[in-house]
């Protein structure tokens, strides 16, 4: 089913959905399960699986110099949501992205996800590779997102890259995108950042799924500013518990958002990470509280593979 369709069918009521990322290369598929089993007691109606783009590595060679090498660490997105979908009954979201892949990857791709009956994706971007300073888009790629969610849109109009292609099967797939409501690190304005978003919609888009916030004033001010601009879509905030210390640093850094001053205060003040996890958890069933009083289509876990935390938060507000 759509994500916008479960939506419709709560009639109002504050679902649960979860993010997990792929096991490292290597890895299997039983620790995404045992990571997922004690959250499927919450009865999440769709999970979504983040992809990751090949990375530069330094690899040492035979000569002892130091080889530039791009690997992906965590590939199986695809298959991982086949998995769940089979596994779990649930539907899976796969996040699809810009960088690294060509538009006719892309397109075969979702000719895969079509056949597989996996039908909600996210359209993303993507970040800059490691030691790249900035996004490079792949040679034959897309640019930017609203480039994905225009393509998508065309394959549910059957219209494929190929022009040669009649009739093509239209496919049916329910789109979702990335919203900042502190605005994408490199917007230059929270309005013109605002208004890619509107383009994006205006592409195809069906619902968005925003960045982590700790303040969720900050959340209902970018819902405002949405509809103020005509977005009507569904808005889900996606919320994270910080569990170590160092995280009142490495968050902004990495995501560029930004913590309030009591909760950042109350975790200098803790002894050590187990009393810092204790904060953030209370901390985030608060926000989750709040989230679901104002009726929030669904509140979006970023798990990062930990179920324990997130079950705790989970049994607190449903
Ligand atoms: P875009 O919408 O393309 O925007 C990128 C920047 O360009 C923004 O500053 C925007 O304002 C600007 N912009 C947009 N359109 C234009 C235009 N036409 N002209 C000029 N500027 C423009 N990353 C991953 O690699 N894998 C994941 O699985 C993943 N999952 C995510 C899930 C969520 C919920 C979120 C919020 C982010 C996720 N990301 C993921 C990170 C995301 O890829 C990065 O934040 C990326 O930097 C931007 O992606 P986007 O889709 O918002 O890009």
């Amino acid at each position: 089913m759509k994500v916008t369709d479960h939506f419709k069918k709560a009639k109002g009521k504050t679902l649960i959905s979860f993010e997990i990322l792929p096991p490292l290369k290597g890895g299997s598929m039983d620790a995404i399960f045992k990571n997922l089993d004690p959250l499927m007691d919450f009865k999440p109606p769709f999970i979504d699986v983040t992809y990751h783009r090949e990375e530069f590595v330094y690899k040492k060679q035979a000569s002892g110099y130091f080889e530039k090498t791009a690997i992906r660490k965590r590939p199986g997105t695809v298959g991982i949501c086949a998995s769940i979908a089979h596994k779990y009954n649930v539907d899976a979201v796969p996040h699809l992205i810009c960088g690294g892949f060509t538009k006719e990857e892309t397109e075969n791709t979702l000719i895969d996800l079509n056949f597989l009956k996996v039908n909600n994706i996210l359209a993303l971007r993507g970040d800059a590779r490691k030691f790249e300073a900035k996004f490079h888009p792949t040679e034959g790629g897309h640019n930017y997102a609203i480039d994905l969610v225009k393509q998508i849109s065309n394959m549910n109009k059957g219209q494929y890259l190929d022009d040669n292609i009649i009739n093509g099967q239209k496919t049916d797939f329910c789109i979702g995108i990335a919203g900042y409501p502190e605005k994408h690190f490199e917007a230059p304005n929270k309005k013109c950042d605002l208004q890619f978003t509107k383009d994006k919609i205006d592409a195809g888009a069906n619902y968005i799924v925003t960045q982590m916030f700790f303040d969720n004033q900050v959340y209902f001010d970018y819902v405002k500013q949405c509809r103020a601009l005509g977005i009507d879509v569904p808005i889900i905030p996606g919320i994270k518990p910080l569990t170590k210390k160092y995280q009142i640093t490495s968050l902004p850094r990495y995501f560029y958002v930004s913590l309030p001053e009591a909760l950042v205060s109350e975790i200098r003040k803790a002894k050590d990470d187990a009393a810092v996890k204790e904060i953030g958890i209370e901390w985030c069933i608060e926000q989750a509280k709040s989230l679901k009083a104002f009726g929030v289509p669904s509140i979006h876990f970023y798990t990062m593979g930990d179920a324990e935390t997130i079950s705790r938060i989970a049994k607190a507000v449903y």
